[in-house]
């Protein structure tokens, strides 16, 4: 793969786990805490987290405008997803639109009810091990976005465009075939 450079924001929450799996795969990375660092990037992660949290944090450092506009690869994981949807059914959270799906926070319950669970994605050929901590739904999934991946019937990887979300923490596991499957949207 050419040079390129992903954009990891890290204000909060899993960000490290994503810089590490990426240098893993000899990706070049940037922890993203700044809005003049958003031009440099040709992908961008929003973590997992809090989300309550992360839109306080990105309006205070007034991320909120370029990341809205950046219309390059985003991939967004847990906390990640609920922002980049449409509505988190929640007053405390500005969402950014990206992508026509809502999201229902917290839906399996608390912490403690967190779990690891081998899942069936589209075109894997083998199970992905999926963490999923105090996970959201998604919700009003739009017919233009793609289901790569159910569980019990509830959708938790989901493709629009560049943009990949999903449900769970793709960047607790040692298996890079989620973030790899992301990056072939680099056209770089
Ligand atoms: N429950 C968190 C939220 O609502 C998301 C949890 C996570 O990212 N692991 O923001």
């Amino acid at each position: 793969m050419n040079k390129i450079t992903i954009g990891i924001l890290g204000l909060q929450g899993a960000f490290h786990k994503h810089q590490q799996l990426l240098e893993r795969l000899s990706v070049g990375t940037a922890i993203i805490r700044y809005p003049e660092q958003i031009k440099q990037c040709d992908g961008l992660i929003i973590p997992g987290g809090e989300s309550t949290t992360m839109t306080k944090l990105i309006r205070q450092m007034e991320l909120f405008e370029p990341i809205k506009n950046f219309d390059k690869p985003i991939f967004g994981t847990c906390a990640g997803a609920i922002l980049l949807s449409v509505d988190a059914n929640d007053s405390q959270i500005d969402t950014f639109g990206k992508i026509p799906v809502s999201t229902r926070r917290n839906a399996y319950g608390r912490q403690v009810e967190s779990f690891k669970e081998n899942i069936c994605i589209k075109g894997f050929e083998s199970d992905f091990p999926a963490v999923f901590i105090r996970a959201p739904k998604f919700t009003d999934i739009d017919s233009s976005v793609e289901i790569l991946s159910s569980l019990n019937g509830e959708p938790i990887l989901l493709q629009y465009k560049n943009i990949l979300l999903s449900s769970f923490h793709p960047e607790l596991t040692s298996d890079t075939r989620i973030h790899e499957l992301w990056l072939k949207n680099m056209s770089v």
